[in-house]
């Protein structure tokens, strides 16, 4: 299939989250549908969002919306607009204590991945900090740099998936997403100006051992980031067959639920291993999966990471502090 590119609109443009079972976010506002970014193992098009919308999408041209994945992308332009009049009229604002209030863009694409979804992503983070909410920026692409005038604000952080460095190993299980090292440099210029910073080392592939996370941890501590979330990848649903189908021949490795189990509890323990030597454990925050139950020796340890806060400095920024910060000079290792 070709790719497919429009537009669609959407009644309503912030979204209640389930988010806060990983520390992440209350809301969530989603300014496409389909990613061009294309990742193997992306789960999106297992969830309801696409599952649910499967004879809409092949209305609009797309052949396959689970295996097209990557091919096909609508953007929601009316977001900022709709989301300043809903912030209007909005009475409560929900607040847990995982979510913290923060909305989250994107859950289910990638809010920087070309210029017309970094426009409308631009212009949604300004009505956010207009309306003193917290925001949580979440990409694989450096055009977030761009934007670094309105991200540079107590009130927002972002975020870049970052699993490992590797650019080569990268094209294979990401094809289309901005190779990591680039994604790195643009962490790195974010930390230079001063930007409140986290980083997902998502989801990593079950080659990683012990080094490879000692190795990456250390450099992701060059940028300080205030959080470094982790789980490894999952071959469930449709992104199993799609990693294959990309000629990954470790997802066989993972593809039965106790092979999986037994990888997510191998990777656990090793990059914990890892946070300790390097020193950053107390940044370090498992996303644990449902699934894991029964098959781990410590279930406490596994329930204790559901709607666990994040260790981020949210409690310092207060509904009056939107202003920007100081700019930083880069640490040396
Ligand atoms: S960037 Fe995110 S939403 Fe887009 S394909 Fe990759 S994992 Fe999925």
């Amino acid at each position: 299939m070709s790719t497919v590119k429009g537009t669609e609109e959407i009644a309503s443009p912030l979204q209640e989250s389930a988010l806060n079972k990983k520390g992440l976010c209350d809301y969530v506002v989603n300014v496409a549908s389909g990613c061009l970014h294309g990742c193997t193992f992306c789960y999106v098009p297992s969830t309801p969002a696409i599952r649910t919308r499967q004879a809409q999408l092949r209305e609009k041209g797309v052949s396959d919306p689970q295996m097209d994945w990557g091919q096909y992308l609508f953007v929601r332009e009316e977001i900022p607009e709709k989301l300043e009049k809903t912030l209007k009229n909005k009475r409560t604002w929900r607040e847990t204590d995982s979510g913290r209030g923060v909305v989250l863009l994107c859950s289910g694409t990638d809010p920087y991945q070309n210029k017309q979804t970094a426009s409308i992503t631009r212009k949604t983070v300004e009505v956010l900090s207009k309306n003193n909410k917290k925001v949580r920026i979440l990409t694989r692409s450096p055009l977030w740099i761009k934007d670094i005038d309105i991200l540079h604000r107590s009130n927002v952080i972002v975020g870049m998936s970052l699993p490992f460095l590797d650019d080569v190993l990268s094209r294979k299980i990401e094809p289309q997403a901005p190779p990591p090292t680039e994604r790195y440099q643009a962490l790195m210029e974010g930390y230079k100006a001063g930007c409140r910073l986290y980083v997902a080392v998502a989801p990593t592939p079950p080659t990683m051992t012990l080094d490879d996370f000692k190795i990456h941890l250390e450099k992701i501590m060059c940028f300080e980031p205030e959080v470094i979330f982790w789980e490894p990848i999952n071959a469930r649903g449709t992104n199993g067959k799609r990693m294959i189908a990309a000629g990954l021949d470790f997802a066989t490795s993972v593809m039965t639920k106790k092979s999986w189990a037994e990888c997510f509890i191998r990777q656990w323990e090793e990059i914990e291993t890892a946070a300790e030597i390097v020193g950053c454990v107390d940044r370090l925050h498992i996303w644990p999966d449902p699934e894991l139950r029964g098959c781990v020796d410590d279930e406490a340890k596994l329930e204790s990471w559901f709607y666990r806060r994040t260790v981020e400095k949210w409690d310092s920024f207060s509904a009056s502090q939107t202003q920007t910060k100081s700019t930083r000079t880069v640490r040396k290792k």
